[in-house]
């Protein structure tokens, strides 16, 4: 259910760009996952497509993931290094535990950019 509070609001944000933008149809969105969010791309898609069964803007368009990376410092030897997973241990000396990242606040999700006409 996590995922369908976020895909609601997201949908909500592209509504609003939608309107401002006056765009017609949106062929396909961007959008950034934190990578310590926890979010399955599958269920986001899911929702989306249920959401947006009766929306003549949104429904069809092509949703495509980037995961973020983590500014990521290892506790063990300072290695500053960037990650997508928190869990991929330090490439320097293969700390795992020890690292640790600044970003834990941003977003769940974010929308990058869209296509559209
Ligand atoms: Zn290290």
């Amino acid at each position: 259910m996590h995922e369908f509070s976020i895909t609601g609001s997201m949908i909500e944000i592209l509504e609003r760009i939608i309107a401002e933008k006056k765009l017609k149809k949106v062929e396909s969105v961007c959008l950034e996952i934190n990578p310590l969010a926890s979010i399955e791309p599958e269920s986001v898609k899911f929702y989306f497509d249920f959401l947006t069964k009766e929306n003549k803007l949104l429904k069809g368009a092509r949703l495509v993931f980037n995961k973020k990376s983590l500014a990521v410092v290892c506790k063990k030897c300072g290695n500053e290094f960037e990650s997508d997973d928190i869990f991929s241990g330090c490439p320097e000396c293969g700390e795992i535990s020890g690292c640790k990242t600044d970003n834990l606040d941003d977003d769940d999700i974010r929308i990058v950019s869209l296509v559209a006409v």
